[in-house]
């Protein structure tokens, strides 16, 4: 593998081994060559703990027992709203028995709007969302929120139904201060990705300036989304570090404190002290 020499590597910042890393996509073939290779790294990076999102029932059938020998994944669920036009009835049961029957799954998502890739009816998305919503409630579920160029939407149906003060988290937050201050106010959190650790993010800088420190998380969306030094590569939960290092910069804090804290706040809201985990 050929490195540049100035690229650091994740071990380096030496961070204690309590992280949370709230969002990744280890289930897919990308990691099919090296996904035991990449978990250990993760552990030697400080990840105490990996929040793996299955994109469906499907996925989760296939993909679940990856993650046997890993106690240190918890597993989030949920229609993607790419895929919302297969989020019929019959998946809606299949989901609600495997969250009955699976303690490691701990949240349903990623559910929301996408109108960037635009590849399902908008109508259809919504319908998606908010039976999804329901079911969540049913189930007494965290949330997971993927939101793509659909801001004022998402909020629009969250908030009609009736989601202020219900344990949501935003993923890959992207937006700006104005965006992160309507999500705050609702009580929902914020979970930051890699491309806080780009220089031309201006806005982004500025929203997470001003997030409070016990309302955010970090996360990879691996394998998309790599943070600096190792933009360009394939993502993986060990750099998350890099993430949270750009954060405690952002916010004028030490980086072992912010990674405790980012990681308090990912252990409470998806209540990984409780049950198996
Ligand atoms: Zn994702």
């Amino acid at each position: 593998m050929g490195k540049k020499k100035n690229r650091r590597e994740p071990q380096t910042l030496e961070l204690a081994p309590i992280g949370v890393e709230t969002h990744a996509h280890l289930d897919l073939d990308d990691f099919d060559e090296d996904r035991e290779e990449i978990l250990a790294r993760a552990g030697e990076c400080g990840i105490a703990s990996i929040g793996n999102v299955f994109l469906g029932p499907e996925a989760f059938e296939a993909g679940r027992r990856l993650f046997d020998g890993h106690p240190e994944v918890f597993f989030i669920l949920g229609v993607h709203p790419n895929d919302a036009h297969q989020c019929s009835n019959g998946a809606l049961d299949r989901m609600r028995e495997q969250f009955k029957t699976e303690p490691r799954l701990k949240a349903l998502g990623e559910i929301g709007l996408d109108f960037y890739w635009d590849k399902v009816d908008h109508d259809v998305q919504r319908k998606a969302f908010r039976k999804q919503l329901h079911l969540a409630r049913e189930l007494d579920l965290p949330v997971v929120i993927h939101s793509r160029d659909a801001h004022d939407d998402t909020m629009a149906i969250l908030e009609e139904e009736g989601f202020k003060d219900y344990p949501v988290l935003w993923h890959c937050f992207g937006g700006n201060a104005e965006e992160a201050k309507a999500i705050l106010a609702n009580g929902w959190f914020i979970s930051l990705p890699g491309p806080v650790t780009f220089k031309a993010n201006h806005d982004l800088h500025a929203a997470v300036s001003q997030l409070p420190l016990d309302r955010m998380m970090v996360e990879t969306d691996c394998p998309y989304l790599t943070p600096e030094p190792w933009r360009g590569k394939r993502n993986e939960p060990a750099y998350v570090v890099f993430t949270a290092e750009k954060v405690a910069l952002l916010k004028g804090i030490r980086l072992t404190d912010i990674w405790r804290m980012l990681a308090e706040n990912a252990r409470r809201f998806f209540r990984l002290d409780e049950g198996c985990l």
